[in-house]
């Protein structure tokens, strides 16, 4: 049997909350990659034009060429043939296709690199990132810190009032949170219909300010001693 493509291809995908270094990651993986002389393409959704119109930028200010497409289908269009690396940025923003997408490039023998959020603000999985991490080959979850109480942060908490998924924004508009010191938006917690609630998850109760004396008692008696239980399982970046 003769083999088309000799070269295996394959997904990775970088996930996790805000201020987690996903784009940092993606951008050390991709310079990599150029550093080896390999033919690199990177792509990134039009709707994210915060910092830079052609570059990928991490918070971090690392940067990297880009092409901005409007959707799944532009970005499979301009995919050089040639390219055996091809990188996504923010791949949360893009619509449903860009898991046929991934798939196919990496059928193709492409190394398909992607970096996106998992989770929205209101802290329920971002779709198309859960499709795109069960059909990876590598999955990393970045965590970054919480920014309440230093722990091991996974969700990004909006300081806003908008109710919009898409709010493009960083410092100021979001935090990163970590499960104790997440707040969900109160509005739709109260407006959510059992209906609409997955059989598997149990909600709590609509979540209550939470006074900082209350806290402060949970950390003391050990109860929830975040900071510690960190540091056992590493750190992380
Ligand atoms: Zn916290």
């Amino acid at each position: 049997m003769q083999r088309l493509h000799p070269k295996t291809g394959w997904i990775e995908a970088i996930c996790g909350s805000m201020f987690s270094g996903k784009s940092e990651e993606l951008i050390r993986r991709l310079r990599r990659a150029e550093l080896a002389r390999q033919r690199v393409q990177i792509f990134k959704p039009g709707l994210d034009d915060r910092f830079a119109e052609d570059h990928i930028v991490s918070h971090s200010q690392m940067r990297l060429r880009s092409i901005t497409v409007a959707d799944s289908q532009e970005l499979l269009a301009r995919v050089d043939d040639r390219a055996e690396v091809v990188g996504i940025d923010e791949v949360q923003f893009f619509d449903h296709g860009i898991v046929n997408a991934c798939t196919r490039l990496a059928n193709l023998g492409k190394r398909v690199l992607v970096a996106g959020l998992d989770l929205d603000y209101r802290g329920r999985p971002f779709e198309p990132v859960p499709q795109i991490l069960a059909i990876a080959e590598y999955v990393s979850k970045q965590l970054a810190i919480c920014m309440v109480c230093g722990g091991p942060a996974n969700h990004t908490q909006r300081l806003t009032e908008s109710h919009e998924r898409i709010e493009i924004g960083a410092q100021g508009m979001y935090e990163a949170r970590c499960r104790y010191c997440f707040e969900p938006p109160r509005e739709e917690s109260q407006l959510e219909s059992p209906e609409t609630v997955a059989p598997t998850q149990e909600l709590p109760p609509a979540p209550v300010p939470k006074p900082d004396a209350a806290r402060a008692e949970k950390t003391s008696n050990g109860e929830s001693d975040v900071p510690s239980s960190f540091r056992r399982s590493g750190g992380v970046g």
